[in-house]
């Protein structure tokens, strides 16, 4: 099950209570539907919570009856309503007028904080989806109508959410890609559960990315280091070629000879294993010193 479909099982879940909020739902839905107009009502879902739901829904809402249809396609509920009537019932009860075309949102039945919950909780229903947490964080709500995107973009600015607005194809989508603005959109809309996956796999993800951060510093320090012996071992090579080793003072071949003896230890294991021991610093120099000598016969070398 995509999360997508946890979450709207969970908002399935949510009890109807009041008519208000019945209604408010249902104008959600009805708002991000295929067909919402007077001359025909139509509802496609492949989810079979809601299809259960819509049907309660319009229950409590209208006082109506109306039961789906399977689709053409056996996975599909196809609610439909086409009687006059009934129609005229559900325009009248959203306070729209039957003459009137397009998908128009009547905000004045959405003026509790109870029906704009619900409301929103049917629009995501019908027109929302969300992206699992761990891939992306990505809420988003499709319409092919323009004027209702705005409309609709406003409510949601109203609701304290800052939907973005981008074109699909023929379609508006209006999303949100803040974790915070998601977890508070499902929190509000009745799915906590949800949400707490959300913040989970924010954790998870923070974690991860602390842990790498440190892996990849610790990895560029030790690349450091091996370079920096690398280095010695071949200035050493040089010096042991053409005899010069042999000129320098006693520390510095004792650095040489055990810099060669162990070409992967670290500056800090070494100094410690003198007899006796040197600082880091000390035995940094002196291996430095050796570089630095190689480099000059190089360059008197013209190489
Ligand atoms: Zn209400």
């Amino acid at each position: 099950m995509s999360f997508s479909q946890e979450v709207k099982r969970e908002l399935c879940a949510v009890p109807v209570e009041q008519t208000c909020d019945a209604l408010s739902e249902c104008y959600g839905i009805l708002l991000f539907a295929n067909l919402f107009r007077q001359n025909g009502i139509r509802i496609i879902t492949g989810n079979t919570d809601l299809a259960e739901r819509v049907a309660r829904l319009f229950l409590c809402a209208f006082d109506l009856q109306v039961l789906p249809r399977r689709g053409a396609r056996e996975e599909r509920y196809v609610f439909e309503i086409t009687k006059k009537s009934q129609i005229h019932r559900i325009f009248d009860a959203f306070g729209l007028d039957p003459h009137a075309s397009g998908v128009r949102m009547n905000r004045a039945i959405l003026e509790e904080d109870c029906c704009k919950t619900a409301f929103l909780r049917g629009a995501f229903l019908s027109g929302g989806s969300v992206a699992a947490p761990e891939s992306r964080y990505h809420l988003e709500f499709v319409t092919p109508h323009y004027v209702f995107s705005t409309e609709m973009t406003a409510f949601l600015m109203d609701a304290e959410f800052q939907p973005k607005v981008t074109r699909r194809q023929s379609k508006y989508v209006l999303y949100f890609k803040s974790s915070e603005a998601i977890e508070d959109f499902l929190i509000q809309t009745g799915a906590p559960v949800s949400a707490l996956a959300v913040m989970q796999a924010k954790v998870v993800k923070d974690v991860r990315n602390q842990i790498n951060r440190h892996v990849n510093c610790e990895t560029a320090n030790i690349s450091k280091t091996v370079d920096a012996a690398m280095a010695q071992v071949r200035a050493i090579r040089t010096l042991q070629a053409d005899g010069r080793l042999y000129l320098q003072p006693r520390v510095i071949q004792e650095a040489a000879q055990l810099r060669m003896a162990n070409p992967e230890s670290s500056l800090s294991v070494l100094a410690a294993s003198l007899d006796p021991p040197v600082s880091r610093a000390t035995l940094s120099y002196r291996l430095k010193k050796l570089v630095a000598l190689a480099k000059e016969g190089e360059e008197l070398r013209g190489e």
